[in-house]
């Protein structure tokens, strides 16, 4: 898969590739201990990785790129219904999971590899040569969505979309094999995965994953020397949330040579709260399962709060109106538009979904992500929210749940925030804020938090109703599941 692995013997054999907590592997020791589980799994029609934090996750993974079989990374918290869902749905014909783990009953029925990952290895003895059978079309993953939206879908991940996104990622990122990624996401979605894992070692870089995100442990690897944070906004606001009280957190990060945002929208507050702390601003990127990258703030553009920069290298964007096809020309911070994309970054197809593959994409080739944005004058994409739940019709505007959002979070009562619309008979729909207060015993009024908002953005974005929760129902990479709010 990459150079430095293709020869166990050769220069690069004794770099440092992976680190999971005290345990490690070198790329020599990488090749010999995924070669021999590659040959072993080259067979299968399509395997399933119980994807635990571990070392023997991304030693699975890179085992089954080495023999061009699939991998369909499972999440071991997902619920037995929805693995029960994606096992029939991907079939695969085996597991594979570190040895002692305890498999739900609903994978009794594949077959079961043991990861062996053995670090004492001897790096010349590999001659259970990696297949390597793959093309650029070879179907690397199956990534299931996270199913925001709805049932989790799974999407075809060709090397192809690897290779070309991981190399944008470097040239917007001047990403190179010096750099040291500090990694505290899960292995099962592209993030933790492709961009984590797959990202250091295309490289030729390397990665300490924490096993749980904890800003100690982010403090303790960026000082020792680690160059790279990966992040989802949730770890970013519990970043922001300990900074006044840890300087050697935000030493740490002033230090850091990028700090990265993706998965969901960077809060405007918590990046705000970072840059003053730290004297760094996070950079935003903008991707999704189908797709894997789409744009970027550029490690040499100006970070800005509250935009995902620009499309990367080879990925085409474009904003549509609401008929899907034509183009809105404007780059006027305004104008909101869906964003479609088209390169080589895509996916190949929704597993089993060939319905879903076709309502995916225009005739001319063009994915819909349904997600709506603006364009400022100098390109960089702002994202305003997906379609399906964060555009509100109301009063005859089209209100973007984001900046609503952002503006709450800027009330010093407000700890968390998320906003939806429903119906109303003058309005056409009403905006509702549903909000985690910082004192649940004296949590801001709807007259307060709608003067807030009205003052910050315009008379018309005022919630008109406000709902006080404990915690917003969120998934595993931290986004708000939208659906359970409004469903409930
Ligand atoms: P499902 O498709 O199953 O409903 P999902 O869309 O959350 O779930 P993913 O593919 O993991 O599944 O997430 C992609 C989505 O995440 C994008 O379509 C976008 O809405 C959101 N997203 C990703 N990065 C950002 C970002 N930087 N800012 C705002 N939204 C983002
Ligand atoms: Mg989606």
């Amino acid at each position: 898969m990459t150079e430095a692995q293709a020869d166990p013997d050769g220069p690069g054999a004794h770099r440092p590739a992976l680190r999971f907590g005290d345990r490690s592997l070198t790329y020599g020791e990488l090749a010999a201990t995924a070669s021999p589980l590659a040959a072993r799994v080259a067979e299968a029609g399509r395997i399933a990785v119980w994807a635990t934090p571990t070392l023997e996750t991304a030693v699975a993974v890179v085992a089954a790129l080495l023999a061009g079989v699939p991998a369909v990374p499972l999440n071991p918290k997902s619920g037995e219904s929805e693995l029960g869902h994606i096992v029939s749905d991907s079939a695969p014909t085996l597991v594979l999971a570190a040895p002692g783990t305890q498999l739900p009953p609903v994978l009794a029925a594949l077959e079961r590899v043991d990861i062996h990952v053995d670090a004492d290895i001897d790096v010349r003895d590999t001659e259970a040569a990696s297949p390597d059978t793959g093309t650029p079309e070879t179907p690397a993953l199956i990534v299931y969505t996270s199913g925001t939206t709805g049932p989790p879908k799974g999407a075809v991940i060709p090397r192809r979309a690897i290779a070309t996104t991981l190399d944008a990622l470097a040239d917007a990122w001047q990403w190179t094999g010096d750099d040291v990624l500090v990694h505290g996401l899960p292995l099962f979605h592209v993030h933790g995965l492709i961009l984590g894992i797959l990202g250091p070692l295309r490289r030729g870089g390397s990665v300490r994953h924490l096993g749980r995100f904890e800003t100690a442990g982010v403090a303790r690897e960026l000082s020792e020397g680690a160059t790279m944070l990966f992040g989802v906004p949730t770890m970013y606001h519990r970043i922001a949330e300990t900074l006044p009280d840890d300087p050697a957190l935000a030493k740490a990060l002033a230090r850091a040579r990028l700090l990265v945002s993706g998965s969901a929208a960077l809060p405007v507050h918590d990046h705000e709260r970072i840059a003053q702390a730290t004297g760094r601003r996070v950079i935003e990127r903008y991707g999704m399962t189908e797709t894997l990258m789409n744009t970027s703030v550029r490690a040499d553009g100006e970070p800005r709060a509250g935009t995902v920069g620009v499309p990367l290298p080879g990925v085409e964007l474009r904003l549509t109106e609401e008929d899907g096809t034509t183009a809105v020309e404007a780059y006027d911070g305004e104008t909101v538009g869906e964003i479609q994309v088209r390169g080589p970054n895509l996916f190949t197809e929704y597993l089993n979904r060939p319905e879903a593959t076709t309502a995916a994409f225009t005739e001319d080739g063009w994915f819909r992500t349904g997600d709506m944005a603006v364009r400022d004058p100098d390109g960089y994409v702002r994202i305003v929210g997906r379609k399906a739940t964060d555009l509100i019709k109301s009063g005859g505007y089209k209100i973007g749940a984001g900046e609503i959002e952002n503006a709450l979070l800027e009330h010093p009562g407000v700890r968390e925030a998320a906003v939806t619309g429903e119906p109303d008979a003058d309005l056409g729909e009403r905006i509702v804020a549903w909000i985690v207060p910082a004192d649940p015993q004296s949590p801001p009024t709807v007259d307060e938090l709608a003067d807030h908002v009205a003052r910050r953005l315009a008379p018309h974005k005022r919630p008109r109703v406000v709902h006080h929760l404990d915690a917003l129902p969120r998934n595993d990479m931290g986004k708000i599941m939208k659906r359970a709010l409004t469903h409930d």
